[in-house]
């Protein structure tokens, strides 16, 4: 894949856009059947800016109907890792009590934020709350998260693309790829 815009700059492709298409797919067949019973719309919680991309494609898979709900949080800590110290910049515009929630999310590396995330949205009642990643990095074994569909496991390096950035850059490459190392200097 050498035709993209941002050839110069991805050293090599991790998961080209046909296996993150299949993929999704896959997992929104699985959580459709798990839900296909629910009264209410499932409320999924996607993480900005991150989870923008596959929140997208994911609920236009998902077979059954679903609402969709941002928060924005900030981590306090590097740009790369996260510290578990959040704090909300945007939340959900709506009450999620007695709701059917799952929290989408692009990656769990440390998953602190995850964890704060969980404890946060299970104080507001919701009827479940489950989690659903495209990817997961080792490290997130640690976290003691139960994580309802994962989508890849990766190895522990820094990915772009898909809705995942390095300072903001890269998020609208359609595949997830390993930048080129001069870029990081
Ligand atoms: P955690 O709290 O699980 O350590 O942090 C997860 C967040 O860290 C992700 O939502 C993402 O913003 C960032 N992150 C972790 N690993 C990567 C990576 O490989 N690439 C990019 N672009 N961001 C990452
Ligand atoms: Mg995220
Ligand atoms: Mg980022």
């Amino acid at each position: 894949m050498t035709t993209d815009k941002y050839a110069d700059e991805i050293e090599s492709v991790l998961l080209d856009e046909e296996s993150i298409r299949e993929r999704i797919a896959e997992m929104a067949a699985t959580v459709g059947e798990r839900y296909a019973d629910v009264e209410k719309e499932v409320v999924l919680v996607a993480v900005l800016k991150g989870a923008a991309i596959f929140v997208s494609d994911f609920a236009r898979a998902l077979p059954i109907p679903s609402e969709m709900e941002f928060m924005a949080v900030s981590s306090y800590g590097s740009s790369t890792s996260s510290s578990g110290v959040v704090r909300i910049l945007k939340d959900l515009d709506r009450d999620i009590a007695d709701r059917d929630v799952i929290i989408v999310e692009d990656i769990i590396d440390s998953g602190l934020t995850l964890s704060w995330l969980m404890r946060n949205l299970r104080t507001r009642n919701p009827r479940s709350l489950e989690i659903v990643t495209l990817l997961r990095k080792p490290d997130a074994v640690k976290a003691d998260l139960d994580i309802l569909e994962i989508g890849f496991d990766i190895p522990n390096e820094f990915v772009v693309g898909y809705g995942l950035d390095f300072a903001e850059r890269y998020r609208d490459l359609p595949y997830i790829g390993r930048l080129h190392p001069r870029m990081y200097s």
